[in-house]
C-alpha cells in the first residue's frame, strides 16, 4: 500500500504552533506525557481483556521501555498496551476529539499573546503551559524535542502494524509495517539541541520526578552487557496503594499532575480508605485554579474509576454529584464487579454509597479548612462556590452542609461572609435574611434598593452567580430565618428598630405617604399596565424611585434569565411595583402639583413615565420607548425653564 497523507486538523496546527514555541521552560514534559499515554493504553487493555483474554494472550506482564540509541539520535517509549488501528491513528493523532477545542485553542493563542506583552517571554510560557496542560495537549508535546516522531503500533487482536510519521508542520502520512506483537513504539528524532534526552542519568530523572507513580514498570534499555542491563527507574506500585507517610508532597503533586492533565498545584489533597459494607480508597484534588471545561453544559465528573487497581473508566457518572465536578483523581473500589458496565453504573447500589461516601468526605474536609483556615478558604470558594451551590437545589441532603460552607458579599462588611456570621449580625426585631441579586456586587451596593437598608444599618447580601437566582426560591430559609429579597415589595423594614428610629419619626412617615396619595393615584392612571402598583416607600432614602418585585412575583433577575434561554410559552415580563420617595423634593413638588391639579396634567403624566424609565436605567435595563422617552424629556426641560 502506497504512503498515505493527511493534514492536521486545523486546531491541532494551531496547537502544535503554540506547543512549538510556548513550552520551551519545561521541556521534559513530554515524557511524562508520553509515559502516561504507554500506561493508559495498558491500562485500557487490561480492561478489555476482562471480557476477551484472547487480546492479551501471551503477554500479560505489563510494562513500559525506554530506549536510547546515541548514534541515531532516538528516544524511544514502548509499551505492551492495546495500540491503534489505522482508524485510531487517523481519529487520535491528527484531531482533538474533546468538546470545546475551537473555543479553548484561541483561548490559549490569546492568553499567550496577552502574557508575552504584559510580562515578557516567561509568562508566555507559563499561561500557554497551565492551560495546554488542562487541556492535555499530550502527545503533540513530543515536538517540543522532535523534528521528527514516528509511531510504530499494532492494535492488540489485529495483524497489521502501521506507521504514522509527521514533522508537526501541518503533515502527517500513515504506512504499513511490521511489528512482531500488539503494542506501541513513539519513536522521536530529536532535535539537534535536544542530546541531553539521550543521556540515561537525565532520563532516569525526570522518571523520577515526574513518572513514579505509574503502576506499572518504567524499564531503561541497557546495552545488553552485564555491565549495563535492563533497569527499572519507577517503584511501581500504584500510588494510592502506598501508605500515606511513603508518598512526598511531590508525589501527589505529580501524580495530581498526570490523573487531572493540570499543571497547578493540588489545593487539597485527599488520600484515604475506607473499610466496611463498601470498601475503596480514594485519591481525589481540588484543584488550586478553575479547570478550563469547569462550565461546559455536560457538567461531567472526571473521576478515575478502577476496580482492585484494574483501571475501568474515567467516564462514570454515578461517582460525583455534578456540583463536585471539579474534583480530580481516582477511587479504587474492592467490592464492585471488574466487569461493571456502563447501563449499571446508574444503578449500582455499592456506587451509589461510594458517591454519598465521598460528598461527605469533601464536605467535611472543605468544612475543617473554613473552620481552620479561612483565608485559604476563600481560594475554594472563590474558584469553585458557584458550582457547589449547584447541589443546594439538587441534593436536598446536603443542603445544610452547603449552606454552612457557603460564602457571600455583603452590604456591610468587607471581604466574604458565611451565614452563621450574618445571622450573629441581625438588627433587632429583623426577622429574615435580606438579599439581593445582580450581576456585579459593586452595582449592587449602590442600588436604591439598599437606601433604606443602610440608612438602619441593615445588612444585605449580594449574590451575583445567576446560580443564586435558583436555589433560592428552593432552599428558602437558613437556620429558621427565610431569605428575603431586598428588591421586593414588603420588606419589612419598618419593623426593625434602630436607634434613631423612634415614634415621631414613625409619625412624620405617614403624613409624608398620605401626601402624596393623589399623586400616586395620578402615576397610576399615567403608567397603565407598564407597572404592577405605584407606593410610597419606605426604604428609598436619596433616589425620588426603585423598582420592586411584587409580593409573590418571580425575582426579576431569574424571569430574564429564563426568558434569555426561551422557556416556552413565557409571556412578557411580569410588570414590577414603582416605590415613590415621599421625601425626595422632587417628588414634594410634583405631589404638591397634583394636589391642586385636575388629574389631566400632562407633566405629572410624563414625569410618572420618566422616573419609570429613570428606575429601569438604574438597574441597567433598556429603556422601553426611546422615541418617546426623548420627547417626554425635551418637554418637561422645556417647562422647567418656562418657570
Ligand atoms: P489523552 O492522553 O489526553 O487522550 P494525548 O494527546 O496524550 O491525549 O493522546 C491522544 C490519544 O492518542 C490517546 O487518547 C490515545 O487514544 C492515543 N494514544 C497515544 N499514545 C498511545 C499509545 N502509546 N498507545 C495507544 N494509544 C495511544
Ligand atoms: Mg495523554
Amino acid at each position: 500500500m502506497a504512503t498515505e497523507k493527511f493534514t492536521f486538523q486545523a486546531e491541532v496546527s494551531k496547537l502544535l504552533d503554540i506547543v512549538a514555541h510556548s513550552l520551551y521552560s519545561h521541556k521534559e514534559i513530554f515524557l511524562r506525557e508520553l509515559i502516561s499515554n504507554a500506561s493508559d493504553a495498558c491500562d485500557r487493555l487490561r480492561y478489555a481483556a476482562l471480557t476477551d483474554a484472547a487480546l492479551t494472550a501471551g503477554d500479560t506482564d505489563f510494562k513500559i521501555t525506554l530506549g536510547l540509541d546515541k548514534k541515531a539520535k532516538t528516544l524511544t517509549i514502548t509499551d505492551n498496551g492495546g495500540g491503534m488501528s489505522h482508524d485510531d491513528l487517523t481519529e487520535v493523532l491528527g484531531t482533538i476529539a474533546r468538546s470545546g477545542t475551537q473555543a479553548f485553542v484561541d483561548q490559549v493563542a490569546a492568553t499567550a499573546k496577552d502574557g508575552d506583552k504584559k510580562k515578557g517571554k516567561d509568562a508566555k510560557a507559563g499561561n500557554g503551559m497551565a492551560l495546554i496542560g488542562q487541556f492535555g495537549v499530550g502527545f503533540y508535546s513530543a515536538f517540543m524535542v522532535a523534528d521528527t516522531v514516528d509511531v510504530l503500533t499494532r492494535k492488540a487482536g489485529e495483524k497489521t502494524a502501521w506507521r504514522w510519521s509527521s514533522d508537526g508542520k501541518g503533515e502527517f502520512t500513515i504506512d504499513t509495517a511490521t511489528r512482531e506483537a500488539r503494542g506501541t513504539d513513539v519513536i522521536l528524532h530529536l532535535n539537534a539541541k535536544e542530546t541531553e534526552y539521550l543521556e540515561p542519568a537525565r532520563i532516569e530523572t525526570i522518571v523520577k520526578q515526574h513518572s513514579d507513580h505509574i503502576g506499572i514498570p518504567i524499564i531503561l534499555k541497557g546495552d545488553g552487557t552485564k555491565k549495563d542491563g535492563d533497569r527499572t527507574l519507577n517503584t511501581a506500585s500504584a500510588l494510592w496503594t502506598r501508605p500515606k507517610k511513603d508518598i512526598t508532597a511531590e508525589q501527589y503533586q505529580e501524580f495530581y499532575h498526570h490523573a487531572a492533565h493540570a499543571f497547578d498545584e493540588p489545593w487539597m489533597t485527599l488520600h484515604n480508605s475506607v473499610e466496611g459494607v463498601v470498601s475503596y480508597t480514594n485519591l481525589l484534588f481540588i484543584p488550586s485554579a478553575q479547570p478550563f471545561d469547569l462550565f461546559h453544559p455536560d457538567r461531567k465528573a472526571q473521576l478515575k474509576l478502577y476496580v482492585k487497581r484494574v483501571f475501568i473508566t474515567d467516564d462514570c457518572e454515578g461517582l460525583m454529584p455534578p456540583y463536585l465536578r471539579f474534583m480530580r483523581g481516582i477511587v479504587d473500589s474492592e467490592d464492585l464487579p471488574l466487569n461493571i458496565s456502563r447501563e449499571m453504573f446508574q444503578h449500582n447500589p455499592q456506587l451509589a454509597k461510594i458517591r454519598s461516601g465521598l460528598a461527605n468526605r469533601i464536605m467535611a474536609e472543605l468544612k475543617k479548612k473554613a473552620d481552620k483556615k479561612p483565608d485559604e478558604y476563600v481560594q475554594f470558594w472563590e474558584n469553585f462556590g458557584s458550582v457547589l451551590k449547584e447541589g443546594l437545589y439538587e441534593e436536598p441532603e446536603n443542603r445544610e452542609k452547603i449552606l454552612n460552607l457557603a460564602r457571600f458579599k455583603s452590604s456591610t462588611e468587607d471581604g466574604w461572609t458565611s451565614l452563621a456570621d450574618y445571622l450573629g449580625r441581625l438588627q433587632d426585631g429583623q426577622e429574615v435574611i435580606y438579599y439581593i441579586t445582580g450581576e456585579d456586587a459593586d452595582a449592587m451596593a449602590a442600588s436604591p434598593h439598599l437606601e433604606g437598608f443602610k440608612a438602619k444599618g441593615v445588612e444585605v447580601l449580594l449574590m451575583t452567580d445567576p446560580v443564586d437566582d435558583f436555589w433560592i426560591p428552593s432552599v428558602g430559609e437558613f437556620d429558621g430565618k427565610a431569605f428575603k429579597s431586598a428588591a421586593r415589595a414588603g420588606a419589612d423594614l419598618d419593623k426593625i428598630k434602630t436607634a434613631e428610629r423612634d415614634e415621631k419619626k414613625d409619625q412624620a412617615a405617614d403624613k409624608a405617604a398620605n401626601a402624596i396619595a393623589p399623586l400616586l393615584a395620578q402615576f397610576k392612571v399615567a403608567l397603565g399596565a407598564a407597572v404592577k402598583d405605584v407606593r410610597a416607600s419606605e426604604r428609598l432614602t436619596t433616589s425620588p424611585v426603585c423598582l420592586v418585585t411584587g409580593e409573590g412575583d418571580m425575582d426579576a433577575r431569574l424571569e430574564k434569565m429564563l426568558k434569555q434561554n426561551r422557556q416556552a410559552g413565557m409571556p412578557d415580563l411580569t410588570a414590577r411595583v414603582l416605590e415613590v420617595n415621599p421625601d425626595h423634593s422632587l417628588i414634594k413638588r410634583l405631589a404638591n402639583r397634583a394636589k391642586d391639579g385636575d388629574g389631566k396634567d400632562s407633566l405629572i403624566a410624563d414625569a410618572a413615565h420618566l422616573l419609570l424609565d429613570q428606575a429601569r436605567i438604574i438597574e441597567g435595563e433598556p429603556v422601553a420607548d426611546t422615541k418617546a422617552f426623548s420627547r417626554r424629556l425635551s418637554a418637561v426641560m422645556e417647562s422647567g425653564l418656562k418657570a
